[in-house]
């Protein structure tokens, strides 16, 4: 999954970058309102964490244009300023969430998962494919009953592939969706990690779970595995 942080303050964004990538996350950040409206209108995000005051535009106005430009990718807004005002401000121009500074992590996870999962068809916190269960609150991935070790990349792959199982998606849509913005779209990077994730996920004998579609991408299959 895909976060847009926009927050000027260093020192938070540092750390909400490095504790959602802990949580395998793919984060990217702007300082500037400008600049994170810019990337949000351009690129997919799951979900944007939205600080209020912010140089060149504030968080208001980046939800108003955003809002206005018809994305509706949920929007979290954090910020300083906890009065009554600004909360409604903030949910009537559309955002889905409103955090308060100081905030625990523990609780911007959870929220986070919260909106995710109301934007997602999936309303539940296990993803399943077939013999596959993808846990996304302990971003643990267990097949008949062991657990599959996964890098970030490898487990943030497997996760868009689940939640889209049985469609074929090609390699720009999966770049769109699970790599940062600056991603060169004719590396085989994605084709090195479906690979990887293969070796993990697929038993000996079985058929695999991820198809390859010629010349278009990949599709994960959620049907019966059989004996090649
Ligand atoms: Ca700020």
């Amino acid at each position: 999954m895909r976060i847009l942080v926009i927050e000027d303050e260093k020192k938070v964004a540092k750390f909400i970058k490095q504790a959602l990538e802990e949580e395998r996350y793919i984060v990217e950040t702007a300082a500037d309102g400008h600049i994170g409206l810019e990337l949000a209108v351009n690129n997919h995000f799951d979900a944007i964490l939205l600080d209020i005051m912010l140089p060149g535009i504030d968080g208001f106005e980046v939800l108003q244009k955003l809002r206005a430009s018809n994305i509706a990718t949920p929007v979290i807004m954090l910020t300083a300023r906890n009065t009554m005002e600004d909360k409604i401000s903030g949910l009537d121009m559309g955002a889905d969430d409103y955090l308060p500074k100081p905030f625990s992590f523990d609780e911007l996870a959870a929220r986070l998962r919260a909106i995710l999962r109301r934007s997602s068809t999936e309303k539940t916190t296990k993803l399943q494919c077939h013999d596959l269960v993808l846990d996304t609150v302990s971003h643990i991935a267990i097949k008949k009953g062991k657990e599959i070790e996964l890098t970030t990349k490898e487990y943030a792959l497997l996760e868009y592939l689940m939640r889209n199982k049985n469609r074929i998606l090609s390699r720009s849509t999966i770049t769109q969706h699970v790599w940062k913005h600056n991603f060169d779209p004719d590396s085989n990077i994605i084709d090195v990690y479906i690979k990887r994730i293969r070796s993990k996920v697929d038993g000996e004998n079985e058929k695999p779970m991820i198809q390859s579609v010629r010349g278009v991408g990949y599709r994960l299959r959620d049907v019966v595995n059989t004996t090649v």
